[in-house]
């Protein structure tokens, strides 16, 4: 199973194996249906959770891009470019189209449908500027994100654009920070939302997306595998190659982040 800081006691048994190849997305959602049903049914009073079949996982949909573009190679830094100018692009680009991506759901997402932040199993809690733990909706916490990265990255002292201008000594701090919250978002929208993806037929936009944000944040570490544990079998058929070798690759960077 995946990394369990934040989960949930429930349904871990609900998570079978992903369906295999070649059932049609109907069947694959009339056996959602079934399982929920089903578990609706269980004596012990538990709700499931909102999507128990990992259909982001389906062949057919993980083949989705919007490129063949090797990211890989995109993500590291030029030579004659500063890192932190490399990081504070990259990072404000992300927020832009991460933001983009989810408002595409975001009326699918309401306070009733995702009474809490959660990824599959695991659940976001936030927390405001006094580190008090804030009880919120996904809707609410995603808007808390957004609006605290738009703060950030348009704070001349944080992100600075003019020159002869310094980046903060927190600044890669600062960054590691926008990334976990953005891995959220993410995170959110492929366990809770990927039906609507699909229906949008964005699902090519969301991969392509995930994989570039997923191999940017490990070429400079800016991410703790544990944190990205949670969508682990979707980066290893997304990011392929550095997939399951990079979760390896990723823990034994010198310098990642233990906070959460
Ligand atoms: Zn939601």
């Amino acid at each position: 199973m995946f990394g369990d800081q934040g989960a949930l006691p429930t349904d871990r048994a609900l998570h079978g194996p992903p369906p295999r190849s070649g059932l049609s997305f109907k069947m694959v959602l009339q056996a959602v249906g079934r399982t929920l049903r089903k578990s609706k049914a269980k004596p012990n009073g538990k709700k499931p959770a909102p999507e128990e079949k990992k259909i982001y996982l389906e062949p057919e949909h993980t083949k989705s891009r919007i490129t063949d573009f090797e990211f890989k190679e995109l993500v590291v830094l030029p030579r004659e470019i500063d890192l932190n100018e490399w990081l504070a692009s990259n990072t404000t680009t992300f927020f832009h189209h991460i933001n983009l991506q989810y408002s595409t759901i975001s009326e699918f997402c309401t306070g009733e449908t995702c009474q809490t932040m959660a990824a599959g199993s695991t659940q976001y809690y936030w927390y405001d500027e006094r580190g008090k733990k804030v009880k919120c909706t996904a809707p609410q916490y995603v808007d808390f994100v957004m609006s605290s990265v738009q703060k950030l990255v348009t704070d001349e002292d944080v992100f600075p654009t003019k020159y002869g201008r310094e980046f903060p000594p927190s600044f890669e701090a600062l960054v590691k920070k926008i990334c976990r919250y953005l891995f959220h978002v993410l995170a959110h929208i492929y366990s809770s939302h990927f039906k609507e993806t699909l229906a949008l037929e964005l699902q090519a936009h969301l991969n392509t997306l995930y994989a570039h944000f997923i191999l940017f944040v490990r070429e400079f570490n800016l991410l703790d595998p544990k944190e990205t544990a949670v969508l682990d079998d979707l980066t290893g058929l997304l990011c392929s190659g550095a997939g399951a070798a990079g979760t390896g690759a990723a823990a034994a960077a010198h310098n990642h982040v233990k906070e959460r």
